[in-house]
């Protein structure tokens, strides 16, 4: 189900419980700021979810609420997900769903990282 961009944070989303342990993940990268995992329904041979180690439902309220070290922090971690992965000379896709016309999942922001082959045209048309 979509869920809304803004509201109070909902400390268990499936992210969060991910962040604290609760839940296994196939983690690829983790900083002070970020922590980056293979999404469990992969989209590509490359799916990769980079989410913020803050309580942020997603980038409306990260923008907004995030202190410049976290918002540096989690936007370098994306950038050394697609290196660590080798996707920069291929290319690779960025994606963040934000609320419901985007069809946003789960309230915890996550930047997806798609790679692994040609991506085709942005949007489903
Ligand atoms: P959204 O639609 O919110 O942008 O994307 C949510 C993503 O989270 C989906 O691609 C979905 O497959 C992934 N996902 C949902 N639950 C889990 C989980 O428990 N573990 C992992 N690794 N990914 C998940």
């Amino acid at each position: 189900m979509p869920v809304e961009a803004l509201g109070p944070y909902d400390k268990d989303n499936i992210f969060a419980r991910i962040l604290r342990g609760e839940i296994p993940c196939r983690k690829v990268h983790e900083t002070e700021y970020a922590l980056a995992f293979h999404d469990i329904n992969p989209q590509a041979p490359v799916h990769v979810l980079v989410i913020p180690k803050g309580p942020y439902r997603s980038w409306a309220d990260f923008s907004h609420l995030a202190s410049e070290a976290e918002i540096a922090g989690f936007v370098r971690a994306v950038g050394e997900v697609a290196r660590m992965l080798e996707l920069e000379a291929p290319g690779y896709r960025l994606l963040a769903n934000a609320g419901l016309a985007a069809h946003q999942e789960v309230p915890h922001l996550h930047v997806h990282v798609f790679g692994g082959k040609p991506l085709g045209p942005m949007l489903v048309r």
